[in-house]
């Protein structure tokens, strides 16, 4: 009997992932289609001249030990110290000896004998040394702030003293009795983001911190978003909690150290490859290849046919050249838009799911990556800093377009060619495709960017050494538009049995890339288990705990 073949749309992670377990599983003969030329969609790593810049950046960080343990595998965790680690004091968990296991032989990069192994099997070996090596996944403290009114804030938002008093004692107290008021006579209707914030946070702390990032993410009114969104975001965080802790700090004959160790209790610490995101998902590529799938690149899903209920085979098309194959498969895995994906079935599928699929929404994003010489970040009273130990700052600040700055540094110093005498920022802005942002060239961008942050008091227009920009389409599945009648695409995509909805975009969810991960690895399961209901795929990232952010 031939062997069976399963065709993925997309290398992202959830396509990649996919192709992985079906090696490590299955006798299934993966073939991953790109239709770009880069390796891990959203979560991909570019290398501008040696400087390397993230989608937004991506924290390695789950609540699944199964994801966990899954990346630990293929980036063991540092055994030594990063480049930066003395210089910044950071507090680092290191690793002793790791247990890599290899799909097969050829994916041990040490020979059999010195912590390679025999396929497929384990491999003992001593924890990387980011300095020496470069598979391997560092250990990164986490800070990320609000930059509202020349002060940083800390986020998720805490009430400490300092919080108070940089808001205004009056507004504080303002912000306390709309709390009161949200908790005594909450909103009756929680459907739209809106009363979701406003009955968690009050009304007051909800315009202050909540609103106006929220509608530059999303472009549209909060009263629009539906709820489901910010339930996935929010999970954990409690004002009430932060309110309790800032009585008890008041009450405390320790008070400033109460609140020094509150304001320190934010900083968290996350995952983070050597390389950026981006070196995951080329690592799994390579690793993939090695043991026999294939991943074309520029290679477009055009077309998906069925025959008598089931995904027969699919037309791919080279993206620069137009040629097109078809090619015959067992099995179907989708990551790619369900929109696309939907009006590209063929035979045509019934109206009212073509209506469903058609309607979803989009958000997108576009990041101007800067190189300076040095940041000047001007905070009120104080003096301006050549540097901030922030991984990202949301940027709360009316009358400038841009929703959030990544500084690269501080993600891993090998994320920048010269980490010590130059600071490498991502601004993000959360945009449509086509708009007015979007169609602008790159260098009136840059300017845009530059002149931005020179007005928030961030950096000095002298200092730009060096600039690129990068668009995502399709970066954040929306929650309005058809999106409540997306069970109507579920129910028909469930009727056929070999066909995988997994990922982001995929199903349309806003999953991180764990979420992205788990979808793929269920759906392996499921035909590993002879299991056609699909429905655990849907639970993913509903029924299961996630905490976005750490406990206030
Ligand atoms: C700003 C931002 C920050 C984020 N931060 C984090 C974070 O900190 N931690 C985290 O875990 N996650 C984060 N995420 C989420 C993470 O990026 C996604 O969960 C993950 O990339 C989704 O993986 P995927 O494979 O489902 O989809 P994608 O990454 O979207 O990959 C899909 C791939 O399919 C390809 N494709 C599309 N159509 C076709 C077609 N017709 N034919 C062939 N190929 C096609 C695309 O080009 C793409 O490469 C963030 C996302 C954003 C936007």
């Amino acid at each position: 009997m031939s062997q069976k073949i399963a065709l993925i749309a997309g290398a992202g992670p959830a396509g990649l992932t996919a192709a992985y377990e079906l090696l490590a599983r299955t006798n299934i003969h993966p073939i991953v289609c790109e239709s770009t030329d880069a390796i891990g969609g959203i979560a991909q790593t570019f290398n501008y001249k040696g400087n390397r810049i993230d989608i937004g950046g991506h924290r390695f960080f789950s609540k699944s030990d199964r994801v966990m343990n899954w990346w630990f595998n293929i980036l063991p965790k540092q055994g030594a110290p990063s480049a930066d680690t003395e210089l910044k004091g950071h507090e680092i968990e290191y690793a002793a000896d790791v247990v890599v296991k290899y799909l097969c032989p050829e994916c041990s990069p040490l020979p059999p004998g010195e912590g390679g192994a025999a396929a497929p099997g384990e491999g003992l070996r001593s924890a990387p040394d980011p300095e020496k090596e470069d598979l391997v996944m560092l250990q990164r403290p986490r800070l990320s702030r609000i930059f509202y009114r020349k002060h940083f804030f800390p986020y998720p938002i805490g009430i400490t003293v300092t919080v108070a008093r940089r808001l205004g004692l009056w507004n504080t107290f303002l912000i306390g009795l709309s709390y009161i008021k949200a908790q005594w006579f909450p909103l009756k209707d929680e459907t739209y983001l809106d009363a979701f914030f406003t009955n968690r946070f009050g009304r007051r702390l909800y315009k202050t911190f909540f609103e106006k990032y929220t509608e530059k993410v999303w472009g549209i009114p909060c009263g629009q978003i539906r709820a489901d969104w910010g339930a996935q975001r929010i999970k954990g965080l409690s004002l009430k909690r932060a309110v309790v802790h800032a009585v008890k700090d008041l009450l405390s004959s320790e008070f400033s150290k109460k609140q020094q160790e509150r304001e320190t209790s934010l900083i968290t610490r996350f995952f983070y490859p050597k390389f950026g995101p981006g070196q995951m998902w080329e690592t799994v590529t390579e690793q993939v290849k090695k043991c026999g799938a294939e991943v074309r690149m520029k290679t477009r899903i055009a077309g998906v046919h069925l025959t008598d209920g089931k995904v027969t085979s699919v037309t791919t098309e080279n993206v620069e050249t137009g040629a097109r194959e078809e090619i015959l498969c067992d099995y179907f895995f989708s990551t790619m838009p369900i929109k696309h994906l939907i009006g590209m079935m063929t035979p045509r599928v019934p109206d009212s799911v073509v209506e469903v699929a058609e309607g979803l929404q989009y958000r997108d994003f576009l990041t101007v990556g800067l190189l300076l010489r040095k940041l000047h970040v001007q905070e009120k009273g104080k003096n301006p800093a050549t540097n901030v130990p922030d991984n990202w700052i949301y940027i709360q600040e009316g009358g400038v377009r841009v929703g959030r700055v990544q500084i690269f540094n501080n993600w891993s110093p090998y994320m920048v060619k010269d980490w010590k005498n130059t600071v490498w920022i991502g601004l993000e802005y959360f945009v449509n495709e086509g708009g007015d942002l979007w169609i602008q060239p790159d260098q009136d961008l840059i300017a845009l960017g530059t002149k931005e942050m020179e007005k928030i008091g961030f950096l000095k227009k002298e200092d730009v050494l060096d600039a690129c920009v990068l668009r995502m389409p399709k970066a954040y599945p929306a929650y309005w538009g058809s999106y409540e009648q997306l069970h109507v695409v579920r129910d028909y995509v469930n009727t056929i049995p070999n066909l995988y909805l997994v990922g982001r975009n995929g199903m349309h969810r806003y999953n991180n890339q764990d979420h992205s991960m788990l979808t793929a690895m269920m759906a392996v399961d499921n035909i590993v288990e002879g299991k056609t209901d699909k429905s655990n795929l849907w639970d993913v990232n509903v029924e299961m705990a996630y905490h976005e952010e750490k406990k206030t």
